[in-house]
């Protein structure tokens, strides 16, 4: 699948212009359904020239390279001044409508395949019979911290 990640309250922290602390496992989860997973990733940012590329270097110097940046493909020609929405199949953003979920349980949406909120139970059932991997596990921690207890 297609992909289109935000980078500002995504990735990292909402600093902008500057860039924000790494949100936990952002970058470790990308990577793995990248490369795992085999899923294309496109950082779809507001971001643009000098400060487009701080963000590139960000993601790069820690591993993650994505495929293109506020494009379809690496080579698309974009008239200047044009904005337009990237075609993807899942968009990850801090502003999707129920905020962002920790990354644990985006990764368990995506590999699933569950990519609607009404299926969330389902796959809850279904992973609880399923061997939890390491970022599920921190998922479930993070969900629990949050909670409390
Ligand atoms: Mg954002």
């Amino acid at each position: 699948m297609i992909i289109a990640v935000d980078f500002d309250g995504t990735i990292v922290e909402h600093e902008y212009p500057r860039i924000g602390k790494p949100i936990p496992f952002a970058i470790e989860v990308l990577k793995k359904l990248q490369e795992e997973e085999g899923h294309t990733l496109i950082l779809w940012t507001m971001r643009e020239g000098k400060l487009l590329q701080d963000a590139i270097n960000f993601c790069e110097s820690r591993g993650l390279k994505f495929y293109a940046h506020n494009k379809n493909y690496p080579d698309e020609i974009i008239e200047e001044g044009t904005i337009r929405k990237i075609s993807a199949d899942i968009y990850i953003d801090d502003r999707n409508i129920g905020g962002l979920f920790d990354w644990g349980i985006i990764y368990r949406i995506i590999k699933s395949g569950a990519n609607r909120i009404e299926n969330l139970d389902m796959l809850e059932n279904r992973m609880q019979k399923e061997n939890k991997n390491w970022f599920i596990r921190m998922g479930e921690a993070l969900e629990k911290a949050k909670r409390g207890y």
